[in-house]
């Protein structure tokens, strides 16, 4: 199965069924109140948000509609209005390659998925022949340092760690230190699951990206937030507080195969316009979607 099925299919098990949905609402081709407010809940209920249902909302009252057609037109037209939306926002991971070796932080709340994400953006780095070292600046419990060391001998990358309670700034420190003495490509630097209402776990985490700043101005070359998809609307309040501390350059949204809903992306993309990097759509090493715009409302639009 392509990782594209595993996403369409991850989708499906959502309550939310965009296509047939459209088709029953819009069956009676008759566009009124009533069928735009019946695709209003529709929306919502797959984590669009208020703003941009709303808006199509509006937008479809003063369209002229084939009335024929009107499932497929109106299906067409929000795989149009995703695709404006997100297309901007795409950013391969061929693309983060801006410095050698490249600093890369993960931050995002706690069981988000940042450390398997480290784990496969490490595996795709290192399979396009890279050398490649995470650092696991998540001193906070044994497990998590335990968890990151797991993920760079299963996917043999090096690792540089300390002892849990050290001080995550030192850590990362270390692990850059390393990079550029040894050559590598890509340093990854796992965080705390913080808390963004937590203002001293934040002022830890703004203190990892200054000391990453002592050694090169320019770093970190990429500062990634993940996402977990089923975290609904919250993750609008997660991207607002982790911006603010230290701006975002790229997301990954995680758990895309599960029960997520998926809309969530779309309404981070339009209020932020921050590139998005990947879709995770598993537990394993190589279930990391590249993220590309038209796929993903196809297949958000396709789910039957
Ligand atoms: P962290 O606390 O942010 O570092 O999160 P972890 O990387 O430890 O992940 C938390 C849980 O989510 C683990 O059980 C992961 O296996 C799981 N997980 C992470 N990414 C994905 C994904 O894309 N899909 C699924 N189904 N599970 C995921
Ligand atoms: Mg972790």
């Amino acid at each position: 199965m392509s990782l594209f099925e595993k996403f369409k299919l991850g989708l499906k098990k959502s309550s939310v069924s965009i296509k047939s949905g459209i088709k029953d609402i819009f069956s009676s081709s008759k566009i009124d109140d009533e069928t735009l407010s019946k695709f209003e809940d529709l929306l919502i209920s797959a984590d669009i948000g208020t703003d941009i249902t709303s808006e199509i909302k509006n937008e479809l009252k003063k369209t002229k509609v084939d009335k024929e057609k009107g499932h497929q037109f109106i299906n067409n037209y929000l795989l149009k209005y995703m695709s404006n939306i997100l297309l901007p926002c795409e950013k391969n991971l061929d693309q983060i390659k801006t410095a050698v070796p490249t600093i890369l932080l993960v931050s995002g709340v706690n069981g988000v998925g940042k450390t398997t994400t480290i784990g496969k953006i490490a595996n795709y780095f290192k399979g396009k022949g890279h050398k490649v070292l995470v650092g696991a600046a998540d001193t906070f419990r044994a497990a998590a340092i335990e968890q990151l060391e797991n993920w760079a001998k299963k996917i043999n990358v090096e690792i540089t760690k300390s002892s849990q309670g050290s001080d995550p700034a030192s850590v990362a420190y270390r692990a850059i230190e390393t990079s550029i003495s040894n050559n590598f490509n890509q340093v990854l630097i796992d965080t705390a699951g913080r808390l963004q209402n937590k203002k001293n776990l934040m002022e830890e985490y703004k203190k990892i990206a200054n000391v990453t700043k002592k050694i090169d101005e320019s770093a970190p070359h990429d500062v990634i937030l993940v996402l977990d998809a089923t975290s609904g609307q919250n993750v609008l309040n997660q991207v607002e507080e982790f911006n603010k501390i230290i701006p975002i350059t790229g997301l990954v949204m995680t758990k895309l195969d599960g029960t997520a809903k998926g809309g969530i992306l779309l309404a981070v993309a339009k209020k932020y316009k921050i590139p998005i990097i990947a879709l995770g759509l598993g537990e394993k090493e190589d279930d990391l979607q590249i993220f590309e715009a038209e796929k993903f409302a196809d297949a958000f639009t396709q789910i039957t």
